[in-house]
């Protein structure tokens, strides 16, 4: 937690790690909802967050229930996971 700008919060509970997003990256609500053990959405943008590896993937879901990447919209650092 340094510049503010990471919002991922890694944290051990009993045992598995469990992983919070307290903020958007794409619009910085808190109105984060989780959908998986590794996966969120924002009700505010409509974005779905997902971790793959060490990395956030960013997606919007379409009017077709299909996903875009918006991963180009965010530099690595923002997305990369500390650990
Ligand atoms: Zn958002």
């Amino acid at each position: 937690m340094n510049s503010g700008k990471h919002n991922i919060i890694l944290k051990l509970n009993s045992g598995e790690i469990e992983i919070m997003l307290m903020r958007c990256p794409n619009c910085s609500s808190k109105d984060i909802g989780k959908i998986g053990t590794q996966q969120f959405y924002c009700w505010n943008c409509f974005i779905e967050m997902s971790i793959s590896g060490n990395e956030l993937t960013i997606h919007q879901v379409e009017s077709d229930g299909s996903l875009s990447s918006l991963n180009d919209l965010f530099t690595e650092e923002e997305r990369k996971l500390e650990w």
